[in-house]
């Protein structure tokens, strides 16, 4: 199987609800680890631009209006099938319908405020990667 890397984002309503650490651990008892990682709160033009597959949705405006309303977590995460692995964990979208013991099941408060982003595919991780983080920004030793 493949070693892949794969971008993760704890959003605002997890950062204030003190859920970083149990996230993350979630993540590092699955066996994905952290190459990279940074606290910072998103402008809208940095988030928009994330997001700008998005742009003629419904909910885009909110999404950005959410993305920026508080600190996020940006991170790098590797491991054996890390994107697939990084889905799995995570759950559905909608907290309503994601599996018992997955990320949003447990901490996402609403279908917006899911408390998780992550890559949907490889070739999205490679632009997501890039869009956050600079290649010394990232630790390539494990
Ligand atoms: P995922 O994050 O599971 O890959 P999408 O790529 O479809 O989901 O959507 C990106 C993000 O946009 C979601 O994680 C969620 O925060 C937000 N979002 C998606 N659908 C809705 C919706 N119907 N209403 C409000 N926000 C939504
Ligand atoms: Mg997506």
């Amino acid at each position: 199987m493949a070693n892949e890397k794969t971008l993760s984002i704890i959003k605002p309503n997890a950062t204030l609800d003190n859920n970083i650490g149990n996230i993350i651990s979630m993540f590092e008892k699955n066996d994905l680890r952290i190459a990279a990682a940074k606290l910072t709160q998103l402008s809208k033009e940095k988030a928009e631009g994330f997001y700008i597959e998005h742009k003629d949705r419904p909910f885009f405006g909110e999404l950005v209006e959410f993305m920026t309303s508080g600190p996020v977590v940006l991170m790098v995460l590797e491991g054996e099938n890390a994107v697939a692995k990084n889905r799995e964990i995570m759950g559905a979208t909608n907290p309503a319908e994601a599996a018992e013991g997955t990320i949003r099941k447990l901490y996402a408060k609403s279908i917006g405020e899911n408390a998780v982003h992550d890559s949907d595919s490889a070739q999205s991780a490679e632009r997501e990667v890039s869009y956050f983080f600079e290649k010394n920004e990232i630790v390539d030793r494990f």
